[in-house]
């Protein structure tokens, strides 16, 4: 586990004023965040499975490689987790039965890479990357974008696993065959890292929203929604209803936050505190910022309880809670 004396814990989010749209939410709680800091070498990402991926960055973070292959490497563990209903292999799919995949990358030149409604390629957070660095583009969608990886050496598979099948013909039976977007089916991994040269990079990847209408895309492909770099600065991702993070630019939002002056979970606040401003229903959703600036400061805001984000470096590894507005 990490050592304790290595983080400097500050609480914050005092005397801020927030209110929420009445109805909008049931309760109102301002639980106290910290803000964690570390230095040297440091990988965070969002929820539990950011455990194991960030061992898998670490293994690259800790030998003094770059950010960008750490936060690559990284994510690519939940994306082949077939366990894993949320990310990549294994992904619930959409209400049709597709499992359609949504994923960015960018590096500490700002460079960015990205896919959105690919299907059949167990890992495209890759395949953003090559986007990233072998064409003049951003981001391909569906066809183009699967066309792009097979021509570069991927290879087609079918990503729906039996146990996320299952999943989706029970909820075909009950739901009346529309998406039931809520708390508890998504879960992206965001992922992001800071390198021995003071470098940042992220990534981000998800299966989006489960049961989601055919082609929706999410915030996590979108580059200032659901992941924002900027190597003089900070980076932000994002995990939850991927719609309020694009109405909010979420992610650019935390990262300009920072680059004004505020911490990470300051930051990450405002972000949720503009949603829960601009967006009126926020009934049943759920939405997670975490940022990590260029000073190795890391923190994480949450419109519910219930997000958490894990953290890795050379003092070890540790799965922190986040601040959040509501605890229902
Ligand atoms: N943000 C993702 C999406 O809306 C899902 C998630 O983070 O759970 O597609």
């Amino acid at each position: 586990m990490l050592n304790r004396r290595n983080f400097i814990v500050r609480s914050v989010l005092t005397g801020l004023g927030f209110s929420l749209a009445p109805g909008s939410l049931r309760a109102f709680s301002l639980n106290p965040g910290l803000t964690v800091r570390t230095n040297g070498p440091v990988v965070v990402s969002t929820w539990r499975h950011g455990l194991q991926a960030n061992e898998a960055a670490w293994e690259i973070l800790g030998q003094d490689g770059n950010a960008l292959d750490a936060v690559e490497a990284g994510v690519r563990v939940c994306e082949a987790d077939p366990e894993n209903l949320s990310v990549g292999y294994g992904g619930l799919p959409d209400r049709d039965g597709h499992v359609t995949l949504d994923a960015c990358i960018m590096d500490e030149k700002g460079n960015a890479g990205s896919v959105c409604f690919l299907e059949n390629i167990r890992h495209p957070v890759s395949v953003a990357r090559l986007i990233m660095e072998n064409t003049p583009h951003v981001m391909l969608a569906g066809g183009g974008a699967l066309q792009f990886a097979v021509s570069n050496g991927f290879t087609e598979e079918n990503l729906l696993t039996d146990k996320a099948r299952k999943i989706w013909e029970a909820w075909r039976s009950e739901e009346k065959y529309k998406p039931v977007p809520n708390i508890e089916n998504h879960d992206t991994i965001g992922m992001l890292a800071l390198d021995a040269n003071g470098n940042l990079s992220g990534a981000c990847t998800t299966s989006g929203m489960a049961f989601k209408m055919h082609g929706r895309v999410g915030d996590s492909p979108i580059i200032g929604a659901g992941l924002f770099v900027d190597n003089e600065v900070g980076a932000a991702v994002a995990t939850g209803q991927g719609e309020l993070m694009m109405k909010t630019l979420g992610s650019f939002l935390v990262v300009e936050m920072m680059r004004g002056g505020m911490d990470p979970v300051d930051a990450c606040q405002v972000a949720v505190k503009r949603i829960v401003d601009k967006v009126k229903d926020l009934e049943n959703a759920q939405v997670g910022y975490l940022a990590l600036d260029k000073q190795g400061r890391m923190g994480s805001f949450s419109l519910r309880k219930g997000f958490d984000y894990a953290i890795q470096n050379a003092q070890g590894k540790r799965l922190i809670d986040s601040a959040h507005y509501v605890s229902g």
